[in-house]
């Protein structure tokens, strides 16, 4: 879950606060409990801080950016998200709503996913502000495309860098929310964050399935995520959309694509893009394997 909107303050009796320390290098810093006026750390608070600190890990350990410390809330009441700020990032944090974001592997999930909104905003090169549609989503709902990219991140985050949520990392292995999605008859995956996630996690992972011979490295994928811009009416944006990221891992934006209405309908097309990574090996511009990656993921084709 991603909120602009709903900002509360620190201290509230219905919330414990999980202060992190900032280290100049960027790591993750030890969180410190932040006085006794708000309570006593209970197991809950303890279960969360470890699985925060063991997904973070995970996430230096296979993605190279960096990102400071991040305070992290606690909540009995509400949900659990991360709350967007701009630059200079005072008021940026994370809540996790205790009763079903910390225990089990949907816990675990939830919170490496909130982690993966940070690490994209600060470490990534950032995301607009998403509209408020988008603070109430699900694995195969229909979203805007911005929704669905940064949301599909997060969740495609979650299942990589958290401890044992293979369940869910199955789920979207086997593209269970284009299922789920289909049925309710929505057909662009773009707009479809558990599709979204879907394409990028075969990206990454193994040459495991029919339609997936790719097996990029973190360093690539979270690459194209800080460094791809589009060209768009003559303006340049950084990506905010999965077609973009999409454009850019493709090396431009082919004409066999954007004249066919059948994939990103309804989209401004980019005139041009940017990236800056090292093209991983194997890589060629309009590759059939890549194409094959995403049309497979996000629009069902074999
Ligand atoms: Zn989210």
């Amino acid at each position: 879950m991603n909120r602009v909107h709903g900002e509360r303050h620190c201290g509230q009796p219905w919330r414990r606060q999980l202060c992190s320390t900032g280290e100049a290098s960027g790591k993750a810093g030890a969180i410190q409990y932040d006085g006794y006026s708000y309570g006593v750390l209970n197991n809950t608070h303890a279960r969360l801080w470890d699985n925060l600190q063991t997904a973070i890990t995970n996430a230096f350990s296979q993605f190279p950016q960096r990102r400071g410390s991040i305070k992290v809330y606690a909540a009995t009441s509400g949900g659990s998200f991360y709350h967007h700020d701009v630059w200079p990032f005072t008021n940026e944090y994370i809540q996790i709503n205790t009763t079903n974001g910390v225990w089990g592997d949907y816990g675990r999930f939830t919170e490496a996913h909130e982690f993966g909104h940070a690490f994209h905003h600060e470490a990534l090169g950032g995301y607009p502000n998403l509209p408020s549609s988008c603070d109430s989503h699900t694995w195969y709902s229909d979203e805007d495309e911005s929704c669905a990219y940064v949301e599909g991140f997060a969740d495609f985050f979650g299942v990589q860098t958290a401890n044992d949520v293979a369940g869910w990392k199955a789920y979207v292995e086997s593209n269970g929310p284009r299922e789920q999605a289909l049925a309710n008859g929505i057909t662009n995956g773009a707009r479809v964050e558990g599709e979204v996630a879907a394409f990028l996690l075969d990206v990454m992972d193994g040459a495991n399935e029919s339609w997936d011979s790719i097996a990029y490295p973190g360093s690539y994928l979270s690459g194209i995520v800080q460094t791809c811009s589009v060209q768009l009416n003559g303006s340049w944006y950084h990506a905010f959309r999965i077609e973009d990221a999409v454009f850019c891992m493709e090396g431009g934006v082919d004409p066999a694509i954007t004249n066919n209405g059948t994939y990103f309908p309804g989209q401004p097309t980019p005139t041009a893009v940017y990236e800056q990574t090292s093209h991983p090996p194997g890589w060629q511009q309009f590759g059939a394997s890549l194409r094959q990656l995403w049309t497979h993921n996000l629009y069902g084709v074999n």
